[in-house]
């Protein structure tokens, strides 16, 4: 046996081994040792291996999930190697035979279908990168990526540059990346790489260009990959290594995938990982799901409608008409709650069919998700009913309802007329096939139950001829069945005349335990019965699980369809529930909200949230776009007012009605958002460092459809730092960036830019002071925050009496200074950053006694000369120049 196992280990060197020994997966050697680790579980030994113990370990088959789970999480891969013989078929070759194992499937984290091992409500991506060989300078620094979900089948395919391929990865939180072996120890790629959770390095021909194509053609089964548009071979090849690996893990079989559909360039609003941290748009920055963006927005009933939400909201659109037409889904069913009512009744009801399907796909489903098909195909078919009432429908609508109707409705038939009601986890469970389904079936089960029925018969029968009372006949894996009575009647069964009927077969301490030849008898009919019956069972699986991936296609197309109904019905309810208005969506590049609030902080205060407006929009005859320099105290709401003019952005685009009284937004095409270090609470160590390199990527890659918000960016810093920094930073914005920015800021003096900068507009969070009390009143209005009252928000947060009034104090005095410092005349000295210079001051009058005494300087050695000497030389030197006074 430890020959097969180290010869299947040697061909899966790279994953753990779950060895399948009876009811449980062993490990060896250090794969025990790592996953007793991992998992916590003991760790034993079994027998010697070149005069060494071998470590084992091992975890039971009916809690493999569990345990697989944890050891993916954990960034381990696991082959599992099941037996795929009966040990009774190994005897019969010979003694000492070796049960037949075979390895059935590589668990990894981007190739998981299993309920148990996903979450729900995410997508789990599978990506694959791949870089342009240097053929031209065009082609430099280009990459190609792949990625699909085998759970819900979807798969697609874009290009990058390596700016793009961070905000990529970040926007899909892949559960798994594939590169090649080159890829991975390229010193340009392998610093990025190693950065990343789950990278999986694979040898070359995963990544061949010139195999690529095939290998892609024949997962789907056609002869060209023509039909599925004109991709480039970079994509070819990215794509191609993806489903590899997926037939890799998957041992031959093939989830159902859809074609790769190419993402256009562009026709998603770029934002970067530090972009959509900070924004807090899956998770906050503490990690939880709870109090994101996602979370605020999701009313989805779906795990499907959840995981298309999610992925609306990581790549909200640039393309005006296809931004419309979701949220003229949306407002159809906003505008009829009759309409979102029954649907989201609907949607409730039904099941999560793609993973349902996935899992039918490649072998690993079970009675409930065929159940899983027969309710959601149900759902599917009453939703389009319903919807077939909304006149003129929107085209999202209708082509989602198309869909809904698209799979023969024959199949649900057969589903619900096969399946039991109360329906087993597993197939081999048995038992899940109605009665009255199928004859032959329901003729052995009588068989069976017949049999069961005989078996109490014979019980009371042997209790009447022993006059045992007690007597049972019971069932174990072991005996299988057997007569049991307590020890005090087991001795009369044991003496003539009974011993001739009873066979004794076991003592326990309470109990003993027999056999007759008309248990036996009866027990094999039984056995055969139920062995037949489970067969038939299978076999009917089988046959419908065929069935419905016949019908994969178009079932892939309701599911998709139930998603995108659920999305927009989920986002219409939400509309409804707080207040939120469609959006006005143009080409230019205005931004105009008014009574904007923000939508996930409005949730979380118990107070009313005060709406402001913001207007970005070019100022007449400017072709670009405003600047806000936001001031105000500590507490003012600045950061909640620049966000939530960033949320509303990417709630519009993703087809969201936006919490406003009226937005008007032209698109977007990348948002930029960073944090000053100190209030950059995700990072820990707060880093000066990691704030200026964010800024100098904003600075370098914002255009005039960018928008940009920069909170408190240089105050990590000195102060005089800081400031010049903020402001350089807003003169290059404004002159080369030329973007449509929100900027906050404590530092009071960057307001007087405005005096030079016409795109910049200056606004204040107002606060009111009442009786040496500051009261924050959130409202957004023009013009310049007066002071900081940084001394009242200390007094707010208790800082002791004596600190406050003697921090007056010095206030007071530091002011008085500062009135005279030069600082404050910064703004009228020192010329715009594009500005040319100044021209230079005219040569002054040519001065004599300067240049003989710079000459006399010049003459002198120190070096050569003694201590007198050079008192003397000094002596003269003053002379020379005192003679210039006169
Ligand atoms: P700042 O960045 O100016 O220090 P924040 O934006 O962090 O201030 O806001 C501080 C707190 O004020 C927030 O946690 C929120 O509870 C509250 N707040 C901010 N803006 C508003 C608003 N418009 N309406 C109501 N409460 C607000
Ligand atoms: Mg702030």
């Amino acid at each position: 046996m430890m020959e097969q196992y180290v010869e299947i280990k040697a061909a899966n060197s790279d994953c753990l081994l779950f060895y399948r020994m009876g009811d449980f997966y062993e490990m060896f050697f250090q794969d025990a040792e790592i996953a007793s680790r991992a998992l916590g579980i003991v760790l034993t030994k079994r027998g010697k291996h070149l005069g060494q113990d071998i470590p084992m370990c091992g975890v039971p088959v009916e809690r493999a999930d569990e345990y697989l789970h944890r050891l993916i999480a954990q960034g381990h891969r696991v082959a599992v190697c099941e037996q795929t013989e009966d040990p009774a078929e190994a005897r019969k070759r010979g003694g000492k035979a070796v049960v037949r194992r075979d390895v059935v499937r590589l668990v990894t984290p981007g190739t998981l279908t299993e309920d148990t091992l996903l979450d729900a409500k995410r997508n789990n991506y599978l990506v694959s990168i791949v870089r342009a060989r240097v053929s031209s300078p065009a082609d430099e620094g280009r990459f190609a990526l792949a990625f699909l979900d085998i759970s819900t089948g979807e798969f697609r395919l874009t290009e990058c540059d390596r700016v793009g391929l961070a905000a990529e990865l970040a926007r899909l939180e892949p559960g798994e990346i594939i590169v090649s072996d080159a890829l991975y120890g390229d010193a340009d790629t392998a610093p990025m790489l190693r950065t990343l959770p789950v990278v999986t390095p694979l040898t070359r021909d995963v990544f061949d260009g010139a195999t690529a194509e095939r290998r892609l053609a024949s997962y789907f089964a056609v002869a060209t990959t023509d039909a599925f548009g004109a991709f480039s071979r970079l994509e070819l090849t990215a794509a191609a290594a993806c489903v590899t690996y997926v037939e890799r893990t998957q041992i031959g079989k093939r989830p159902p995938l859809s074609p790769p559909v190419r993402e256009a360039q562009g026709a998603t609003l770029a934002i970067d990982a530090a972009t959509r941290a900070n924004l807090e748009l899956m998770r906050t920055l503490a990690g939880e799901r709870r109090g994101s963006l996602a979370a605020a927005i999701d009313r989805t009933v779906s795990a499907a409608g959840s995981r298309l939400l999610t992925q609306r909201l990581a790549a909200p659109l640039t393309d005006p008409p296809a931004i419309e037409a979701r949220l003229d889904a949306v407002a159809a069913l906003v505008a009829d709650p009759a309409l979102r009512g029954d649907v989201r009744t609907s949607l409730a009801a039904a099941p999560d069919l793609a993973r349902a399907l996935a899992r039918l796909v490649v072998g690993r489903g079970g009675p409930r998700d065929l159940a899983a098909i027969r309710d959601g195909l149900d759902a599917a078919a009453a939703l389009a009913v319903r919807l077939a009432q909304l006149a003129p429908a929107p085209a999202e609508i209708a082509q989602a309802a198309a869909a809904l109707r698209a799979p023969d409705p024959t199949l649900a038939q057969e589903l619900a007329a096969a399946l039991a009601g109360e329906l087993p986890a597993f197939k081999r469970d048995g038992g899940f096939v109605r009665t009255g389904y199928d004859g032959r079936l329901d003729e052995t089960r009588a068989l069976r139950d017949e049999s069961r029925r005989v078996v109490a018969a014979l019980q009371a029968r042997y209790a009447d001829e022993t006059q045992v009372r007690g007597l049972k006949i019971r069932h174990n894996n072991v005996l299988g069945y057997f007569v049991e009575v307590t020890a005090l009647h087991g001795e009369r069964l044991l003496k003539e005349p009974l011993n001739k009927t009873f066979i004794h077969r076991q003592t326990l301490a309470g109990q003993v335990r027999f056999t007759t030849t008309e248990l036996a008898d009866l027990e094999a009919k039984i056995a055969n019965a139920a062995d037949r019956a489970l067969g038939l069972e299978l076999a009917i699986f089988e046959r419908l699980a065929d069935q419905v991936i016949a019908s994969a296609e178009s079932i892939k197309g309701a599911a998709q369809a139930l998603a995108a109904i659920d999305v927009a019905a989920g986002l219409a309810l939400l509309a409804a529930e707080r207040d939120y208005v469609r959006p006005e969506i143009v080409a230019g590049i205005d931004f105009s909200i008014e009574g904007g609030r923000h939508p996930v902080v409005e949730q979380a205060i118990d107070g009313p949230f005060v709406a402001n407006d913001c207007d970005l929009s070019p100022p007449a005859k400017a072709n670009a776009g405003r600047i806000y320099v936001v001031t105000g105290p500590n507490m003012a709401g600045k950061s909640t007012y620049l966000r939530q003019n960033a949320l509303i952005a990417v709630l519009a685009q993703m087809g969201s009605f936006v919490p406003a009284k009226r937005a008007r937004v032209g698109v977007v095409d990348r948002l930029f958002s960073r944090v000053g270090a100190a209030d950059d609470l995700a990072r820990g160590r707060s880093t000066f460092m990691v704030e200026m390199v964010e800024t100098a990527a904003i600075l370098n890659q914002a255009g005039a459809r960018s928008l940009v918000i920069l909170d408190e960016i240089g105050r990590g810093t000195a102060t005089f730092d800081g400031l010049s920094i903020a402001w350089a930073a807003i003169e290059h914005l404004h002159e080369t960036n030329r973007c449509r920015a929100l900027f906050a800021t404590h530092f009071h003096e960057l307001t007087a830019l405005a005096a030079k900068l016409p795109r910049l507009y200056n606004a204040t969070v107002r606060v009111r002071e009442w009786h040496g009390d500051v009261v924050f009143l959130h409202e957004v209005v023009a013009g310049a925050a007066d002071r900081s009252y940084g001394i009242q928000v200390a007094k707010l947060a208790g800082l002791p009496a004596p600190v406050i009034e003697r921090a007056k104090v010095v206030l007071a005095k530091l002011e008085a200074e500062d009135r005279t410092s030069p600082a404050r005349k910064l703004i009228d000295d020192l010329p715009l950053f594009a500005a040319t210079p100044r021209a230079a001051p005219p040569a002054a009058p040519r001065d004599e006694t300067a240049d003989a005494v710079i000459k006399a300087l010049a003459s002198l050695n120190p070096d050569e000369l003694s201590p007198r000497e050079a008192l003397e030389a000094l002596y003269a030197l003053k002379l020379a120049a005192a003679k210039k006074k006169e």
